[in-house]
């Protein structure tokens, strides 16, 4: 139904750690519609499990990104203009809080760990915005998207400054989306269910957020990582011309309920 959709069109995919990531789903969604795909990754430590995955989508063009360094994505970004000569899409798909932020109170965030959370979940996609708009641009506009997480808007426990960084993340979309909409560039974020990844790894009572899904949610049951690809590539696609500024939610529709 899709094929073809993105014939043509350029994917930069940021977070990929490995197969589990919601990333290598949006991807797998983009590849499977025609996009020719680009990654980037944080450190050499990834660089080979990224390299491989890209292969099998057809790409070459991987290069390194530290989101927590200007310099870093500026020069991931000349590297891409290069070997690209342009962008249509950016899926950015990158949180980051110290660990011990997951354990204790939210009242006691250090300062140091309210920073990096807000500095690599939701300043990098401004940045990265920052550093794709004159790569899309010139081709006419473009689509971005994001992943944020409910507890922007609700308390849950245990998610404590990542939901700070969430909420900033969104209000950043939709400033985006004000600013890049005259040049035809689109603004969205996904609000996604729980899925099991590396970083899903780190929340504590993971486990009970995806009992709970299954036990309240209209749908009766967890999303997939699939199900995210399948969302960024219509909000990444023509058929979401006309949709910026907004948070789709993946989530079996769990937002819906009030308990
Ligand atoms: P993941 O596979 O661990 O992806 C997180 C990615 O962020 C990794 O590739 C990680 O690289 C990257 N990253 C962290 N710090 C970085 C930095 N300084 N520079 C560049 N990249 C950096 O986990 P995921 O669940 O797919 O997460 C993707 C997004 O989905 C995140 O925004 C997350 O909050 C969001 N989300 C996830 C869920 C869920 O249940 N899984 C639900 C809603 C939203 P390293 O591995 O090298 O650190």
């Amino acid at each position: 139904m899709t094929e073809g959709i993105l014939d043509g069109k350029l994917a930069l995919v940021a977070g990929v750690a490995n197969k589990r990531s919601i990333a290598w789903a949006i991807a797998q969604a983009l590849h499977g519609a025609g996009a020719r795909l680009a990654f980037t990754y944080q450190g050499d430590r990834l660089e080979d499990s990224v390299r491989k995955l890209a292969e099998t989508v057809g790409s070459d063009v991987v290069v390194p990104c530290d989101v927590s360094s200007d310099e870093s994505i500026e020069a991931a970004f000349d590297q891409l203009g290069e070997r690209l000569g342009g962008l249509d899409i950016l899926a950015h798909s990158i949180a980051f809080a110290p660990a011990e932020s997951f354990e204790g109170r939210f009242i006691d965030t250090s300062r140091h760990a309210f920073v990096t959370a807000l500095e690599i979940s939701a300043y990098s996609m401004v940045a990265m915005a920052r550093s794709a708009e004159p790569l899309m641009a010139p081709r006419g506009g473009g689509a971005m998207v994001t992943l944020t997480y409910m507890a922007s808007e609700r308390a849950f426990p245990k998610y404590n400054v990542m939901a700070a960084a969430k909420a900033a993340l969104e209000c950043s979309v939709r400033y985006l989306a004000y600013e890049l909409g005259p040049e035809q560039i689109r603004v969205n974020a996904i609000s996604a269910g729980p899925v099991r990844t590396l970083a899903a790894k780190g929340i504590p009572g993971f486990d009970q957020m995806e009992a709970v899904i299954e036990a309240r949610s209209p749908l009766q049951r967890n999303i997939e990582a699939g199900d995210v690809g399948n969302a960024a590539l219509y909000l990444c696609s023509p058929l979401a011309s006309m949709v910026t500024g907004t948070t789709l939610y993946v989530d079996s529709g769990y937002h819906a309920m009030g308990m």
